[in-house]
């Protein structure tokens, strides 16, 4: 039985997901970048820069919101990950920071459903194994304490992101 069927673990790319809202490891700039963060704006299309223009960036651990366009998604939560300089930076409570952030505006917005990627752990290089419980332990904790939104899905890229995921559920959820 799931630990907690409000979290699912999801492998693929997170631009092809029906959800109300996915979320986007940005850079402070908002205006688009590599990773996950170029394929949303490729996907989404022209409109989304357009309108990240006028959101003045974001800073990190925070987030912001935006329509999803061409997605299925939508919305789209655009967050800026720390960048991994060794741990001593504040780097664990600014991603969970992310997570929590991401959350509010969700529920803000009444979304019922969204999708994370793994931030900060591609090109910003946060060590994936303590990234994947920040990123469980933030959001278990936020689900406890709130019906909205009812299920958020941690889409990985590949499968090994996955089975990181799959180990800090049953570490952190099942005890
Ligand atoms: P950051 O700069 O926050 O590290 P990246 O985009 O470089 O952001 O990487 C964050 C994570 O997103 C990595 O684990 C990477 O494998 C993953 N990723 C890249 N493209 C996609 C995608 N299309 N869908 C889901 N995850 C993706």
């Amino acid at each position: 039985m799931d630990a907690n069927p409000r979290i699912q673990v999801h492998t693929g790319d997170i631009t092809k997901l029906a959800v109300d809202a996915i979320v986007n490891a940005a850079n402070s700039s908002l205006l688009g970048g590599g990773g996950v963060d170029g394929a949303i704006h490729r996907a989404a299309g022209r409109e989304l820069e357009f309108e990240c223009r006028m959101l003045n960036g974001c800073k990190v651990g925070e987030a912001k919101i935006t329509k999803g366009y061409k997605l299925p998604a939508r919305y789209i939560i655009h967050t800026v990950g720390p960048f991994w300089q060794g741990g001593g930076k504040g780097e664990a409570e600014l991603l969970a920071s992310c997570y929590r952030r991401s959350l509010e505006l969700a529920r803000a917005h009444d979304c019922l459903t969204m999708a994370f990627p793994a931030i900060s752990t591609g090109i910003y290089r946060y060590p994936k194994h303590e990234a994947a419980e920040i990123a469980v332990g933030t959001v278990s904790h936020f689900l406890a304490l709130h019906a909205m939104p009812e299920t958020v899905i941690f889409c990985c890229f590949d499968q090994a992101m996955a089975e990181l995921y799959q180990q800090a559920i049953a570490y952190i959820l099942e005890g």
